[in-house]
């Protein structure tokens, strides 16, 4: 990782890194509130309001469905646009805004809109931003509710979609059209961990007049900023690693205020918004994220290391190992390689299921970027509908493992899969 940026990815337990930031550019936040602060400030102060009711030091939830005008010039005023204010629950609330500026700050964009949920939005951004007759570049290493939706909704609305393999800049550069409108990837992808050159992909996006959106779900904006790379808007599941707990959905979109406003306003229309407690649970989540990423960033270089020595494991993707395709990106643009470690067990199926049944730290689920450890085989998971030759022309095999990592000790984490792969 570049010198300036991230400290040693080699550190196990308990090491203390020193991540410093890049300095951030544009930002709407609190009048007064700086803008060069790192992410651990950030995610503590952004965005919080230090004037609340009673010298409460926390942001209140705002449990109401709407906001009321003590008199008819106060509508006439909001109206006219000579007063800002909240109006009705759908289009905002305090405590979403809390969170927005704190996720605008950590990202160094403009302006952020919350969602109720990473699918909502990118369907939301998707068809807030394709108008019919457009087309859409995405890379092949996808959510596959992300692909589903391209595929059954965007298509009937007649967009066009060219599916690229992840960092090959020449098949996106042939890729391009003249109604192309936009380039979305996730980085890093899932499950093999493929990482963007993003600074390379938008440089060429943009002298074609497409803009790029990253799903940041598995970086963060502790170990990418994605905008400061010349992505045009950020996405994050926030369910994962901003929310931090297993214990919420939401999502969330930032970039510059040109693009924000109609997603904004498509989200005022399909109305796929978080409730104020949900928000709320966000705001206190993000609180600790990079505390949280130091660890996970620490546990999932230690797992991949000691995966890579161990005899009974065929493979490993980890873009912090040198030996992931993408491992010369991750260093000049990562601040750290995150905590999902994806291997292949030299088994088959049922000496993998015997894997999973025996690991006693990780819970077996979907998601990531939680506190807790999960663990999961792609095969009867989130590839379980797709066919078995499809499956193996993406390479997902049957003894393929994802690990994310939470924040465990990564030597627990260690013994209790070393322990595990006896019962193979
Ligand atoms: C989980 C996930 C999503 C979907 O987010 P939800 O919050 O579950 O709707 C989208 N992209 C990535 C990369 C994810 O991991």
């Amino acid at each position: 990782m570049a010198a300036d940026r991230q400290p040693t990815l080699s550190i196990v337990d308990g090491a203390k890194s020193e991540m410093k930031d890049r300095p951030r550019g544009h930002m709407s936040n609190l009048p007064d509130e700086p803008t060069n602060r790192g992410s651990a400030t950030s995610s503590v102060h952004a965005g919080e309001l230090r004037q609340q009711e009673a010298n409460a030091i926390t942001t209140p939830i705002y449990q109401t469905s709407t906001f009321w005008f003590r008199n008819s010039k106060e509508v006439t005023d909001y109206q006219e646009g000579k007063s800002k204010r909240e109006e009705y629950g759908r289009y905002g609330n305090p405590t979403w805004r809390s969170v927005e500026r704190k996720i605008s700050a950590l990202e160094g964009g403009e302006e952020t809109i919350l969602f109720a949920s990473g699918m909502c939005a990118a369907t939301t951004t998707f068809m807030a931003l394709l108008p019919a007759g457009s087309h859409l570049i995405v890379t092949s290493d996808c959510y596959r509710r992300t692909r589903q939706f391209i595929k059954q909704f965007l298509s009937r609305m007649g967009v066009e979609t060219t599916i690229i393999e992840p960092s090959n800049l020449e098949a996106f550069a042939s890729a391009i059209r003249p109604n192309t409108k936009i380039f979305f990837t996730e980085s890093p992808t899932n499950p093999y961990l493929r990482v963007i050159d993003v600074p390379a992909f938008t440089k060429l996006a943009h002298e074609k007049g497409v803009k790029v959106i990253i799903d940041s779900t598995f970086a963060t904006p502790v170990n990418h900023k994605a905008l400061s790379d010349g992505a045009d808007l950020v996405l994050h599941s926030a369910t994962k690693y901003l929310g931090g707990h297993n214990d919420l959905l939401a999502g969330t979109v930032t970039g510059p205020r040109e693009l924000i406003e109609p997603i904004r306003s498509a989200l005022g229309v399909l109305g796929g918004i978080i409730d104020a407690h949900a928000a709320w649970l966000l705001l206190r989540g993000i609180k600790t994220l990079d505390i949280r990423m130091e660890r996970h960033n620490s546990n999932g270089l230690s797992l991949a290391r000691h995966l890579e020595a161990h005899p009974m494991i065929r493979k490993v993707w980890y873009p912090g190992l040198e030996s992931h395709p993408d491992h010369e990106i991750a260093e000049r643009i990562m601040n750290g390689a995150g905590g999902v470690v994806t291997f292949e067990i030299e088994t088959d199926l049922a000496g993998a299921m015997r894997f999973i049944d025996a690991t006693t730290i990780p819970y077996q689920a979907p998601s990531l970027g939680g506190v807790e450890s999960l663990i999961e085989l792609p095969v009867t998971m989130s590839f379980w509908d797709v066919p078995k030759e499809k499956r193996e022309e993406l390479g997902i095999t049957e003894s393929l493992v994802r690990y994310a990592c939470g924040i465990e000790n990564a030597v627990d984490i260690i013994a209790d899969i070393d322990q595990a792969l006896t019962k193979v």
